[in-house]
């Protein structure tokens, strides 16, 4: 039988090349798995994949985890928290969306509905679904865009700023339509809009069916432009149904927006 022991020099050199590949869990992964793989009887590949599968599993969840911090979500929200019950309608798409397939072909997701009915939430957990599959997201309100996108213009680095965005697979802009834009922001969210066109993806959530968009970018032109490269490889969920943060309270209704969503589109 096997010394249950391997030589020490040769841990010692274990110790040496794995500071060196600057894989430091090697060291302890390499250990375990020795008596492991000694017990079982593994081969020498089965030892070796073991050991490497430790370090490369190991950077992918602390990478996703930094990139989950750094993608600047309100909330942390999961796909595993959503209650569909509530949205059963949207139940299959949203679980095929998560494989992130939809990344990797540079395509959309719009998520439209009244307020209260989960599209921060699914726009939240599918970015982290992202994160988990290695893509860079970023997340913000449209309101935010606008601003970011207005300061590099005014310094003459909206190019730069675009390509920049470009390395993230995933660019998600919440809350489209609260507020119109003045002419120039509209501008600005088209070109963001474009210069992602089958390139990366996008996730925009709305209270405002796409009939209502022109309103908000106060231009039918633009809105229609945006729309037409948005829409042309995408996938659109229509949330619906009462606000989930006014359940169990007795208030069936929103006001105005719902009106605006319930009207059938011209
Ligand atoms: P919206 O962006 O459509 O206005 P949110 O996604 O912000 O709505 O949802 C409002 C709150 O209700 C959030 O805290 C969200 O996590 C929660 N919520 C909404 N729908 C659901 C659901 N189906 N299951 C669990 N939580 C939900
Ligand atoms: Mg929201």
């Amino acid at each position: 039988m096997a010394p249950k022991t391997p030589p020490s020099d040769a841990v010692k050199q274990i110790h040496y090349l794995a500071a060196a590949l600057k894989a430091p869990r090697i060291t302890e992964a390499a250990a375990r798995l020795a008596d492991q793989a000694r017990d079982a009887g593994w081969t020498h590949e089965d030892y070796l994949a073991a050991v490497l599968e430790r370090e490369v599993s190991a950077r992918n969840a602390s990478g996703a985890a930094q990139r989950i911090r750094w993608a600047g979500f309100p909330a942390r929200k999961t796909l595993d928290d959503f209650d569909w019950d509530q949205q059963p309608a949207a139940r299959q798409q949203v679980t095929a969306l998560a494989s992130g397939a939809f990344l990797t072909e540079a395509r959309n997701v719009v998520l439209l509905g009244p307020p209260g009915t989960g599209k921060t939430h699914l726009a939240t957990a599918l970015g982290v679904t992202a994160a988990h599959h290695g893509h860079r997201v970023m997340f913000a309100t449209a309101v935010d865009w606008v601003a970011r996108l207005t300061e590099a213009h005014r310094h003459g680095k909206l190019p730069a700023e675009l390509a920049r965005l470009r390395r993230y697979g995933l660019i998600i802009i919440d809350e489209v339509g609260y507020l119109p834009f003045e002419q120039d922001a509209a501008n600005l969210v088209f070109q963001l809009v474009s210069s992602r066109y089958e390139h990366a993806s996008l996730i925009l959530t709305s209270n405002l069916p796409f009939s209502s968009w022109g309103g908000v970018f106060g231009d039918q032109a633009v809105a229609a432009a945006m729309i037409d490269r948005i829409v042309h490889h995408a996938d659109v969920l229509t949330l619906k149904g009462a606000s989930y943060r006014l359940r169990n309270r007795g208030i069936d209704t929103l006001p105005s927006v719902r009106a605006g969503i319930d009207q059938p589109e011209a």
